[in-house]
């Protein structure tokens, strides 16, 4: 493709993003957060979600911070839910408390072993006993979109990705409406993945789970839990600039960049961004894929 014909020079009007945002442990992080999801808004973002802790630690946390989205702004808020620590009737209890909030999006996930990822995985007694059960009560809860996670470098617990597919396919038959992936850095695994998981028939929205990196050494000893693959050529990049954090910051927006504009030129609109709750890098990417703040007479984000 000669660069008049790349997608990502000519102009994308059809780019959607999602924006991912944990919830906070202090009064400090919590104005940090509410600070960026104010500059995020604007943005007109399809939903945002927020994580829940390992083991359900942050479970009101989680619930605090999405029915405040409710509440003040007009953005479409998505809850993460695990199987983790509770009995089914407990999660359907906080399925419940979202649909009475407003909550019509739940990211329906197993959760990781209470020992952390890496340890077996068993299931809570009286418990949800896999994330496809999950969003099988939470669909005869009510009508909620239910998205799930996916996984291009297959999840460290499967056998195998065609496996880890017959996993998501058995989600979507429970109800899966999108599924959202872990992050990757090498754009083919995720290209690959699309490509495998369409032949088989899976329809739904599969969305890149993209992160900045605002800290080299954090992300990949993440990536070694979660499987995600880390490939010689991102830590050159970053390579000697431990005590360098502005440099650092600077090849971190080089490098969204760069996956971002391949995935477009490769036919990708739909973009779902690890924020780490902090704004200015996912800002400027964003803008990168053509995104402009809508103008609006109604204020995204109402001062409490
Ligand atoms: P699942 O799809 O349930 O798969 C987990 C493993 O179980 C796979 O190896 C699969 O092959 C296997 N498996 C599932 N069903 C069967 C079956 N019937 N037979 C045999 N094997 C089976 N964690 C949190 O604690 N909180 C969060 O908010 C959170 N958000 C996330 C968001 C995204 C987009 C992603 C990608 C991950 C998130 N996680 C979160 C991490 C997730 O909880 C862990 O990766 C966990 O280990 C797996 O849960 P899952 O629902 O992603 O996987």
């Amino acid at each position: 493709m000669n660069s008049a014909q790349r997608p990502s020079r000519n102009g994308t009007p059809n780019i959607h993003v999602s924006f991912e945002f944990f919830p906070p442990k202090t009064e400090e992080m919590e104005a940090s957060l509410w600070e960026s999801i104010a500059r995020l808004a604007p943005l007109d973002p399809t939903f945002v979600s927020v994580t829940y802790g390992a083991g359900g630690t942050t479970r009101e946390r989680t619930h605090a911070t999405v029915a405040r989205l409710v509440k003040e702004t007009h953005l479409k808020p998505a809850a993460h839910l695990t199987c983790v620590g509770a009995t089914r009737d407990e999660i359907d209890e906080v399925v419940r408390a979202y649909a009475q909030a407003g909550v019509r999006h739940i990211v329906a996930l197993r959760g990781d072993p209470a020992e952390g990822p890496g340890s077996t995985y068993r299931a809570h007694p009286g418990g949800y006993e896999t994330s496809t059960a999950l969003v099988a009560g939470i669909r005869a809860i009510g009508d909620f979109e239910v998205t799930v996670s996916a996984y291009p470098e297959k999840h460290p617990e499967s056998r195998d990705l065609d496996q880890d597919i017959d996993v998501l396919e058995a989600k979507v038959d429970a109800g899966a409406t999108r599924a959202i992936t872990q992050f990757f850095f090498e754009n083919e695994s995720y290209l690959r993945y699309l490509n495998r998981v369409r032949q088989r028939g899976i329809t739904i929205p599969i969305l890149p789970g993209i992160v900045p990196v605002q800290n080299f050494r954090q992300t990949s000893n993440f990536a070694k839990k979660t499987g995600a693959s880390v490939p010689q050529w991102l830590a050159d990049r970053f390579e000697g600039l431990e005590n360098d954090p502005a440099t650092r910051r600077l090849i971190a927006a080089a490098v969204a960049a760069e996956q971002v504009l391949d995935l477009v030129d490769a036919g990708v609109e739909d973009f779902h961004f690890y924020t780490m709750n902090k704004a200015d890098l996912v800002y400027a990417i964003c803008h990168l894929l053509g995104l402009r703040a809508t103008p609006t007479s109604a204020p995204h984000v109402i001062a409490a």
